[in-house]
């Protein structure tokens, strides 16, 4: 098809074709090869300057599939590695190249094409090696990246929300078993024995902590974990145990004790209120009968030596 086949356009555009016709005559300008741009003529230029841009790239892309320039790539790389890398990640920090991969992990498509890779045998066993050797590394960046404060708000956030406490009862419920094995073993690890005393070390944990054991709720569910525990063979055992071997420094530890003012006074005023109430007056009473019937010739001596240091005392 030529510009004669048109005469509607010649019509309409016939002084402007004619024009431009005539300036390609004399060289004034040149149409694109590849596209209806029209430009300054120079010798021997083809193209506009876009489709040479375009040109340009294919050919490179072509070059570059060439197993010499492969090479000669690779062999680029090996010697300038340092360099290469510190431009790129030079450019990785840049603040505008940072959001726009943000921005573009987030669409849907981009999560897609990566849940799809994740899934592939060789993506996971290439996982699995890469954390094996680099474990510490990335739980230590891991953990550094949860005690940022803007993370950890949004974490909270999130946990808030129903569906997320549902998810973690799901979870826990399918669990429960791994999870509590990973638990304690980790409660078993040096590092975090460190960190536990370390934590009840702090003033304010034992000051909660007093306080909390001070809740009468507390103390009544302690007094019967102590009964119950008491009541086991293995505690009773263990008692028996303990006794044995410490028996002297138990002994001189409770007389030191029952020696303190303090606690004789104590001893005295519970001792009288006991001796009020009913079930220990029926006890002494039947007590005092066996003890008098067994010991009756002791009780009647000391009685009357009793009777006569009183009388001597008169005299
Ligand atoms: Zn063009």
């Amino acid at each position: 098809m030529t510009l004669d086949d048109i005469p509607d356009i010649e019509k309409a555009y016939g002084d402007e074709i004619d024009r431009l016709l005539l300036q390609i005559q004399l060289k004034e300008i040149t149409l694109c090869e590849t596209c209806d741009t029209f430009f300054k003529y120079i010798p021997q230029k083809r193209f506009c300057d876009i489709c040479k841009v375009k040109h340009e790239k294919e050919r490179r892309r072509e070059y570059a599939q060439r197993p010499e320039a492969k090479e000669r790539n690779r062999e680029y790389y090996k010697k300038n590695r340092e360099k290469i890398l510190e431009r790129s990640r030079e450019y990785e920090r840049r603040p505008e190249v940072k959001e726009r991969r943000r921005e573009y992990a987030q669409r849907p498509e981009a999560k897609e094409r990566r849940r799809e890779y994740a899934q592939r045998p060789e993506a996971k066993e290439r996982n699995r090696e890469y954390y094996k050797k680099n474990r510490e590394k990335i739980l230590e960046r891991s953990r550094e990246y949860n005690r940022r404060p803007e993370v950890k708000e949004r974490k909270r956030e999130y946990e808030r929300r129903p569906e997320a406490k549902e998810r973690k009862r799901e979870y826990y419920k399918k669990n429960r078993e791994k999870i509590l094995e990973r638990s304690r073993e980790y409660a078993q690890r040096p590092e975090a024995k460190e960190r536990r005393r370390e934590y009840a070390q702090r003033p304010e944990v034992k000051e909660r902590k007093r306080e909390y054991n001070r809740r009468p709720e507390v103390k009544e569910r302690q007094r019967e974990y102590m009964r119950e525990y008491q009541q086991r063979p293995e505690a009773k055992e263990r008692k028996r145990e303990y006794y044995k071997k410490n028996r002297e420094k138990i002994l001189e530890r409770s007389r030191e004790y029952n020696r303190r003012p303090e606690v004789k006074k104590r001893n005295r005023v519970q001792q009288r209120e006991y001796r009020q109430r009913p079930e220990a007056k029926e006890r002494k009473r039947e007590y005092g009968q066996e003890y008098y019937k067994k010991n009756r010739e002791k009780i009647l001596e000391r009685s009357r030596e009793y009777h006569r240091r009183k009388k001597g005392e008169e005299e």
